[in-house]
C-alpha cells in the first residue's frame, strides 16, 4: 500500500465523494470505506434534498431550519447552507444526477416541519441516485484511489497536528498512511444502537478517536430518533418510512384507529407523541396509513417503500403498516468551523460525523444531504487554499519508520490493536458514555 497521499478521505458517502470531486486533479487522494463502497447511509436517503426554491423562500427556509433546531442552530452555518444550495444542486445535475420533474421543470415535494414544497427528489431513492452518480464520477478520476473494506483504526498526530491515519486493510494488515490533510467523512453513529436506520458499521469512529486524541466535540447528546420505521422483531437495520409519506398526507393512528398527533410537526415532537401513545396503549408500535393520500399513486411515488412493505407482508395500498421510532441521525459530532476544519491542524470533518451547527438540536428533514455537500465542498476549497498544506516536510522523516517506531513518535497504543474487536467495542462504549453523560 502507498505510504503517502496529498489527502486521505475516510468515507465514501456524499461528504467523502463531494470533497474528492472538489480537489484539483493533480492531488493524489486516497478514499477508504469500512465495507462496500455502496454501503453508506448516503445510499439510503429516501425523501430528498432541500434547496432554496427562490429568493422569496429564504426567510421561510431559514425559519423552518431554526425552528426545527429549537433555535440552537448556528445562524452563520444555516445561512451558508441555504445560500449555497442552488449552486450545489446545479453541480449535482452537471454530475449526472436526475431529479424528478413535472411538466419539464424540477418537481418539489414537502416534508414534516417545512412550510412549503422545497425538496428535490428522485422517486423515494434520492440518496442512491445522488451518491451512485457522485461515486461514478469519483471512479473516473485517475488521481483518486478507492479502497473498500479498509478501516481507519487510529490517526497519527502530535502537537495537535494530524499527519495521517492507521488503516486495517481487507487482509487484516495494519498500515500507516501519511497525508497533508485528512478528511473525516465517516457518517453517523447508528451502529452503537440496538435499533437504528443506519448501517451497523457506522459506529462513530471519528468520535472515539476525538475522545482519545482530545479533538473538540460538540452536542454529542443531540441524537435524532426518526418517528416512523417499519416495526419488526428481526435483528436488522430498521427500514425507514420517509417523512415525505406524511408530507403527502399519510396519517398516524393509535391502536383504536384514532389520530393522536399532527403528522407534520418536527420529528422530535412526533416521536415523543408516538412514544407517549405506545405507553398509554401498551403497544410496541402505532399504525401508519397511506390510504388518506389523495391524487398520487403511492406505488409510483414511493416504489421502494411499497416493495419493501410488500416483502414484509403489508400492502400499503390496502392496509395500515406498523411503525415505531428508531435512532436515525446525529446532529452533534466533531466540532468544525465554517470551513469544516476541526480543532486539530490538517484534520477536517464533514457530513454526519461533523457538527457545524446547521441542525441545532434537531435536524429539519432533507437538510442533511445538502449540509453534507455544502460543507464538504467548503473543506476541499479550504485545503486547496491552505498554504501550510503545501509543506509535507513535517512528517518526511517518519515515512520509512516501522509501526513500532511510529508508535513512539505518535504515542500509538499498539497493544490495543492486538485485539481489534475489543478495541472497537471499547470505542463504542466510550461513545455511549459520552452521549448519556
Ligand atoms: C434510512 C435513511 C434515510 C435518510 N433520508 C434522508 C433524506 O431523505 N434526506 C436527507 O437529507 N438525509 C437523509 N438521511 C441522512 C443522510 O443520508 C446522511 O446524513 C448522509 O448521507 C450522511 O452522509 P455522510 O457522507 O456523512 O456519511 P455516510 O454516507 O454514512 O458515509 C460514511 C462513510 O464512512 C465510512 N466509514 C465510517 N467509519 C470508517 C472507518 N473507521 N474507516 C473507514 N471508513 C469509514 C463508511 O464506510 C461510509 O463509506 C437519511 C439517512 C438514513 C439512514
Amino acid at each position: 500500500m502507498k505510504k503517502q497521499y496529498d489527502v486521505i478521505i475516510v468515507g465514501c458517502g456524499v461528504a467523502g465523494c463531494f470533497t474528492a470531486l472538489h480537489l484539483p486533479e493533480d492531488k493524489e487522494i486516497l478514499m477508504i470505506a469500512k465495507s462496500e463502497l455502496e454501503e453508506s447511509d448516503s445510499f439510503l436517503a429516501q425523501g430528498g434534498i432541500c434547496v432554496l426554491k427562490d429568493e422569496q423562500d429564504y426567510d421561510s427556509f431559514y425559519e423552518d431550519t431554526m425552528r426545527a433546531g429549537h433555535y440552537e442552530n448556528k445562524p452563520e452555518s444555516v445561512d451558508i447552507m441555504i445560500r449555497s444550495s442552488r449552486e450545489v444542486i446545479n453541480e449535482l445535475i452537471a454530475f449526472g444526477v436526475d431529479f424528478n420533474k413535472k411538466d419539464g421543470e424540477l418537481a418539489y415535494t414537502k416534508e414534516g416541519a417545512h412550510s412549503t414544497h422545497r425538496i428535490l427528489y428522485h422517486d423515494d431513492v434520492t440518496g442512491r441516485e445522488i451518491t451512485s452518480k457522485l461515486l461514478a464520477r469519483v471512479k473516473e478520476r485517475n488521481n483518486i484511489t478507492l479502497m473498500a473494506h479498509t478501516t481507519m483504526i487510529d490517526i497519527m498526530c502530535r502537537d495537535n497536528c494530524c499527519d495521517g491515519i492507521i488503516v486495517q486493510t481487507e487482509n487484516g494488515e495494519l498500515h500507516p498512511v501519511f497525508a497533508q490533510n485528512v478528511m473525516w467523512a465517516c457518517g453517523g453513529i447508528g451502529g452503537v444502537y440496538e435499533n437504528s436506520t443506519n448501517f451497523p458499521q457506522l459506529t462513530g469512529d471519528a468520535l472515539a478517536l476525538s475522545l482519545r486524541h482530545k479533538i473538540e466535540l460538540e452536542h454529542v447528546d443531540y441524537v435524532q430518533i426518526h418517528p416512523t420505521t417499519l416495526f419488526s422483531r428481526k435483528k436488522e437495520r430498521r427500514f425507514l418510512i420517509s417523512e415525505s409519506v406524511r408530507g403527502e398526507g399519510a396519517h398516524l393512528y393509535d391502536k383504536n384507529g384514532n389520530r393522536f398527533v399532527n403528522e407534520l410537526l418536527p420529528r422530535d415532537v412526533v416521536t415523543k407523541e408516538i412514544h407517549k401513545q405506545m405507553e398509554k396503549d401498551g403497544t410496541e408500535h402505532v399504525w401508519l396509513s397511506f390510504l388518506p393520500i389523495e391524487d398520487i399513486d403511492v406505488t409510483v411515488r414511493f416504489p421502494n417503500i411499497y416493495r419493501k412493505c410488500l416483502e414484509e407482508g403489508y400492502d400499503i395500498t390496502k392496509e395500515w403498516i406498523p411503525v415505531v421510532p428508531a435512532q436515525h441521525y446525529f446532529m452533534g459530532g466533531v466540532q468544525v468551523d465554517s470551513n469544516s476544519h476541526t480543532s486539530m491542524e490538517h484534520l477536517y470533518a464533514a457530513g454526519e460525523t461533523s457538527c457545524n451547527g446547521v441542525h441545532g438540536k434537531n435536524r429539519l428533514a432533507s437538510n442533511s444531504l445538502l449540509e453534507s455537500l455544502v460543507f464538504a465542498k467548503k473543506a476541499a476549497l479550504h485545503m486547496v487554499n491552505d498554504e501550510t498544506s503545501k509543506n509535507a516536510d513535517r512528517f518526511a522523516e517518519n515515512l520509512d519508520m516501522s509501526l513500532q517506531e511510529l508508535a513512539l513518535v505518535y504515542e500509538l497504543t499498539l497493544d490495543e490493536y492486538k485485539s481489534l474487536e475489543s478495541y472497537h467495542n471499547k470505542n463504542k462504549e466510550m461513545i455511549r458514555k459520552e452521549i448519556y453523560k
